[in-house]
Parts: structure tokens; sequence; C-alpha cells
């Protein structure tokens, strides 16, 4: 039959989280949504700032049609770019960041998309480094782009970077490594020495290679931190580097589908490469990014959500969770937990899980078999109400 059978698997087999999530609706409608403990999907529960809806109100009492609802250019509202520069400029020092370093995207998904597509060229074999646990999404984006996807194993316990691992992955092959920070499932954000490490590696790499290996940045999560972790700019580290930016979780707008693609001034060849990313965005589709979001965007730069609900949430079920007996990294950033499994299958565990009603994601397909991930971007209030079933579920593995 003559369809493309590649797509037609992705399509036709459901993303993990998303058969969790289908059956948390059928479950709902059963018992009632306050008898299921859902922590399946990273869909932000704290809204959007009023700055947002503000913005939004503005801008449809004052702005014309063209500008609200009409194409901006291939590669975004050059005003709106401008005023994304400006900030990365002076919240990270990148003082030659212009907007013609800047490709506005429809979310962190595009952006990697993009972003891979520009760099890797199909066919030569081109291999792409990720670090467990990752964000699934990823084995799809890099195979579409027409690379293989290389993992590399973290350090136990901690989840940081394991630079022996990481060493041993990078091949002549290596065009690129996705570094994801505050990572999704785990909740870690990569030390300062992390990131000098990984950047002195991927710089003796190049020229050992004589080629660039090109560091992709996927940082929707980078306004997610708690107790003043500081999440470092990679740009600072590593010149031959792309930020993926979203606004998805940052403004929880994940719905608007609004984010950008910046490209570091110091770059090799730097023109070329935002050549090649205004070119992948035309191939894949994904030019002129909503148009009234860009202008939302460009007016609420500093705006950001009130992440204490999401702390909140994080210290009662870490506390909560290792005082009754489970195993787990202190998440400094984004809005999940990792837990270490009760038992070795953690599809089996999440199955035990699932009769206390309680919902969580196995991770083997984040590239860490034994563990599991809760989404607390959800109400306090079920979080609470959780709490005896989390316990219950300990207690039986006890017996
Ligand atoms: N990267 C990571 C690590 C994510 O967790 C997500 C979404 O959950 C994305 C990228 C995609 O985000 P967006 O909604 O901006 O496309």
């Amino acid at each position: 039959m003559g369809y493309n059978k590649k797509t037609y698997a992705l399509g036709s087999k459901r993303s993990v989280i998303r058969e969790i999530f289908e059956y948390s609706k059928t479950r709902a409608a059963e018992i009632g949504a306050e008898n299921v403990y859902d922590f399946s999907l990273g869909n932000p529960s704290v809204p959007a700032p009023a700055e947002v809806n503000d913005a939004i109100r503005e801008l449809l009492d004052t702005q014309s049609s063209v500008l609200l609802h009409g194409y901006t250019s291939a590669q975004g509202d050059a005003g709106v770019r401008r005023a994304i520069s400006d900030s990365i400029k002076s919240r990270f020092g990148i003082e030659n960041i212009t907007p013609n370093h800047i490709y506005m995207t429809c979310g962190a998904a595009a952006s990697l998309s993009i972003c891979l597509k520009a760099v890797i060229e199909e066919g030569e074999g081109d291999e792409c480094i990720a670090f467990a646990p990752f964000f699934t999404e990823y084995r799809v984006f890099v195979e579409n782009a027409g690379a293989k996807l290389v993992i590399s194993q973290p350090k136990a316990k901690s989840f940081q970077i394991d630079m022996a691992d990481f060493e041993s992955r990078i091949t002549p092959r290596t065009k690129a490594v996705i570094v994801n920070s505050p990572n999704n499932p785990s909740g870690v954000v990569y030390t300062e020495q992390t990131i000098i490490s990984l950047c002195d590696i991927l710089r003796k790499k190049s020229e050992e290679y004589g080629h660039v290996i090109y560091l992709i940045a996927d940082e929707p999560y980078r306004e997610l931190v708690y107790s003043g972790v500081t999440v470092p700019y990679l740009m600072s580290y590593y010149k031959n580097t792309l930020v993926c930016y979203s606004y998805s979780k940052s403004l929880s707008l994940p719905g608007e589908r609004i984010g950008y693609i910046a490209v570091c001034p110091d770059m090799d060849g730097c023109e070329d490469i935002y050549l090649s990313v205004c070119g992948a965005g035309r191939a894949l589709g994904y030019v002129c990014a909503p148009s009234l979001f860009q202008q939302v965007i460009a007016r609420c730069i500093d705006a950001k959500v009130n992440i204490e609900i999401y702390k909140e949430n994080r210290d009662l079920l870490y506390d909560s969770l290792t005082s009754y007996g489970y195993e787990c990294v202190k998440p400094d950033g984004a809005f999940y937990l990792f837990v270490k499994a009760l038992e070795d299958d953690a599809y089996r565990f999440c199955e035990r899980a699932k009769a206390h009603e309680i919902l969580v994601v196995p991770c083997d397909d984040f590239g860490v078999s034994g563990y599991v991930r809760i989404a607390y971007c959800t109400d306090k209030q079920r979080v609470l109400s959780a709490l005896p079933a989390f316990k219950a579920l300990a207690e039986e593995y006890k017996i």
C-alpha cells in the first residue's frame, strides 16, 4: 500500500504517557476525577501570569488585524525578535546577539526538529547524543532528521552526566549533542561544573575529528527552578550552541505553540547556520509562528508563572514519599519527580500503582529502566489526596 510506513508506525503507536492519560479520563468517568491520582502529563497547572491575559486584551483592543492575525516574516516579527535578543543580552550577557540570531517557532518541539534538520546531513551516518533520562520525543525528532540517536547513561543516583560514559559515546559521526536542563523526567539541573566538563570534551573532540559538534540546549524548563538554583546558559560556555526555548512551561502556554531558537552569535559559520535554520523551518513548514502570541511574548518578556505552587507540591511529595521508603532524586527544577520503582519492572510497578488509582509513567522509554515519573504540575489537593495511596502502595511491597 502506498503510504509512509515510518509515519504510520509513529501515528499508530500511542506514547506510554498518552496511553495512561486516556486511561485516566476513562477511569475518572467511572469513579470521579477526584478519586483518580493522575500524575502522567506535563501539562502546567499554574495559570499563565496576569500580564499574558492583559497583553492579549490590550493587543485585541489596540492593534490591527494584520498585526494580530496576518503572516509575519518567515523567521518571526523583527520587533519580537529584538525584544528576545535584548532580553538574552541583558539576562545572560551575550553582548553581540541580535534579532538576526533568533527564529520564532511553535514551541520547543518545533525548535528541536528545526535545529536537528539544520545541522544533520541525511544519509551521511550522522549521530546525535542525548543523556538518559531523556524526553522520549528526541528519538522521533533525531531519526526524522536522518541521524541515529545515541544514549549516554547518567551517574547512578544523582542523574548528572557521566563524563566518561559521554566521552566514550562520541565518534567521528557525532554531529550534535542535546542537553535538557532542568531535565524531563528527572528534574535534575546540571551543575556548572558538569557543563564546563561537557563543553571541554566537546571542544577536544571537535578538534580531534576536524568538524563542529553542535550543542542543542533544550530549555523549556529554564525558568522553573527552586531555591535559587541557577541554570548555566550554554552559549556562554560553548560557542557552537543552538538554544531551543519555549513558553509552554515558563508562561504556562503549551497550547499556544510559541517559542524560539537562538543561534549563538559566536558560532563557527553563524550566518550560514542561521540560514540553515531558516531553510529547515521552511522545509518542515514551521514558518511564521503564531502572530498574536509573538506579540504577547514581546510584551511579557519578563513575566513569570508562580513557581511557589510547584515548589510546594515538590516538597510535599518528596518529603512524604521518602518517608514512606521511596528513593528519589530531589528535583531542583521542572515539575517532575523521578522515583525508583519498588520492583525491577517499572511497568509492573505502575500496574500495581493503578490498583491504588495512582497513575505514573514508567521511564524505560526515557532511557532508564526501573524508574517512574510523577508529574506534579497538578492541584495541591490532588497531591494531598494521593499521599495515603502512595503510602499503602509502599506498604504492600514490605509484606
Ligand atoms: N523538550 C522537553 C524536555 C519537554 O519536556 C517538552 C514538552 O514537554 C518539549 C521539549 C516540547 O515542548 P513544547 O510544548 O514547547 O513543544
